[in-house]
């Protein structure tokens, strides 16, 4: 066997396992009794320990030596990916990731409980902890002209360090707080649903929503948890929603924006599955791929005279007459407490929050014991609303309980990328909305598998993108976005 077939066939173990983890994280929050959290852990923490004692196998640096100079591109990227993972994992100890993955594992269950009691301080020495080990972390990590919190963020956005999102939130920002004041002004009352939403109802047009997004059923599932995901690559793609009992848009559009991802994951050349290029590019562009099937398609006239008919079908009446005031109830804008309920002029701030206080945090700016009050000190200047309770303030996001740190910003990188790659749509399928007025999101779908999910990790991700849209992606083209419908729907 030669050198490169010999790193091959260790880098695919690795991969494997790698699902593993993901089937059991998969499980742990769909499937798996309460009790079972302990048991859970120690799992988490073998199959982690396992990936660990692969990826720092000396042998590697031997293998990618030994490799030849001109390989082919999705051997190149094996070799570049491993070496990457290999200097990673030698950089922290076997004891740290174990001890990462232990207390992220229950650290989730902690927060879940603290969260359902509106208790921030049941959570923060657990949440101290994990701010403690991903700085340990961060620390083996970070090169020494980078900071803690750029060694963290380099594992969902390769290529992207803080200083390069900040140049880029600074003018989204004044231009979202812009377009927020004047829709402000505006007179229009948003229209609202109403009406009876049963629960299998919900469900059964999640999935019809799901199959009109390009879902494969017989690569996937759709279950219930608290905070909705997909998981899984090429053949197991698992997708999840939850239910509102008066909102039947949360659970339709997170069916929407989760079968986004899905349908990225589901489209990735078969070819390359469990090699390094077999998987997605990017946190940003992942989310890239959701957003634009939730917003810049679900949300779009053109899908609402599609949509109408299918909610009325389902629920009967529902308070809005027709595709036009549905599309002004799914695109009320109005300053929430949730980040995953609010609008497209608003989410970019609840991340823009979240970016300043994480980045804090892992600096040591800020104690885990005043991370409530700064919490709630930023939201009321942001949102100009007092956060009534810790579920709907600082305890209403999963990440952090996971050891999620470096990852908030991918959420707007993906709606910057959505936005560049929806108007690039635009100008090479003149026949698009009206495709998406008959509910036929083929054309939309192949294009994206075309330009972007069959692909994988054979391009880095601005390099993907440029290469979709034809120019380096900016903030301009979601502002321009915006600015067009808002300013339309309220009149401003
Ligand atoms: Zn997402």
């Amino acid at each position: 066997m030669s050198t490169l077939d010999a790193l091959k066939a260790h880098v695919r173990e690795i991969a494997a396992l790698e699902e593993v983890a993901r089937v059991l994280s998969w499980d742990q929050e769909a499937m798996m009794p309460a009790k079972g959290a302990e048991l859970r852990a120690e799992q988490a923490a073998a199959v982690e320990a396992a990936i660990h004692r692969l990826s720092t196998d000396a042998r590697i640096p031997d293998w990618i030596a030994g490799a030849p100079a001109e390989a082919a591109p999705p051997d190149r990227v094996t070799l570049r990916e491993a070496a990457r993972t290999h200097a990673r994992a030698t950089k922290v100890p076997a004891e740290l990731a174990a001890a990462i993955a232990r207390a992220t594992t229950l650290g989730q269950g902690v927060w879940a409980r603290a969260r359902a009691a509106g208790d921030f301080a049941a959570f923060a020495p657990t949440l101290a902890r994990i701010v403690a080990l991903k700085r340990d972390e961060a620390s083996c990590l970070a090169a020494p002209d980078t900071t803690l919190y750029d060694a963290l963020l380099d594992d969902h956005e390769p290529g992207m360090s803080a200083a390069g999102v900040e140049a880029i939130f600074a003018p989204l920002r004044a231009g979202l707080v812009d377009l927020r004041g004047r829709i402000a002004g505006s007179p229009r009352p948003p229209l609202r649903v109403t009406g009876r939403f049963p629960a299998e109802a919900q469900m059964a047009l999640a999935r019809r929503l799901a199959t009109v997004a390009g879902y494969d059923w017989d690569g996937g599932r759709l279950d219930l948890v608290t905070h909705p995901f997909c998981s899984g690559v090429q053949g197991d793609v698992r997708i999840t929603t939850r239910i509102s009992a008066d909102d039947p848009f949360n659970c339709l559009y997170s069916t929407l924006h989760e079968t986004g991802h899905a349908i990225y994951e589901q489209g990735i050349d078969p070819a390359l599955a469990l090699t390094p290029a077999g998987r997605w590019a990017s946190m940003g562009v992942h989310e890239s791929q959701s957003r634009m099937i939730e917003n810049q398609i679900g949300r779009s006239r053109a899908f609402c005279t599609w949509f109408h008919p299918a909610l009325v079908e389902t629920f009967g009446d529902i308070g809005l007459d027709g595709p036009d005031a549905l599309y002004g109830a799914i695109n009320a804008v109005a300053p929430g407490y949730i980040r995953t309920e609010a609008d497209e002029v608003h989410y970019n701030l609840h991340i823009m929050m979240r970016f300043d206080l994480e980045r804090a945090l892992i600096a040591g700016d800020l104690a885990v014991g005043d991370l409530e009050a700064a919490w709630n000190d930023r939201f009321a200047a942001d949102f100009g609303v007092g956060v009534p309770s810790p579920a709907q303030g600082v305890l209403q996001d999963v990440h952090w309980s996971v050891g999620l740190f470096g990852y908030f910003h991918t959420y707007t990188l993906g709606n910057i990328f959505a936005a560049e790659l929806f108007a690039a749509m635009g100008r090479d399928l003149p026949g698009l909305e009206e495709a998406v007025a008959r509910g036929d999101l083929g054309p939309a779908i192949s294009w994206l598998r075309d330009r972007i999910h069959r692909h994988g990790r054979l391009m880095a991700p601005a390099a993907l993108i440029g290469a979709a849209i034809g120019h380096p992606p900016t903030e301009v083209a979601l502002l321009d976005y915006l600015n067009h419908k808002y300013g339309a729907l309220y009149g401003v």
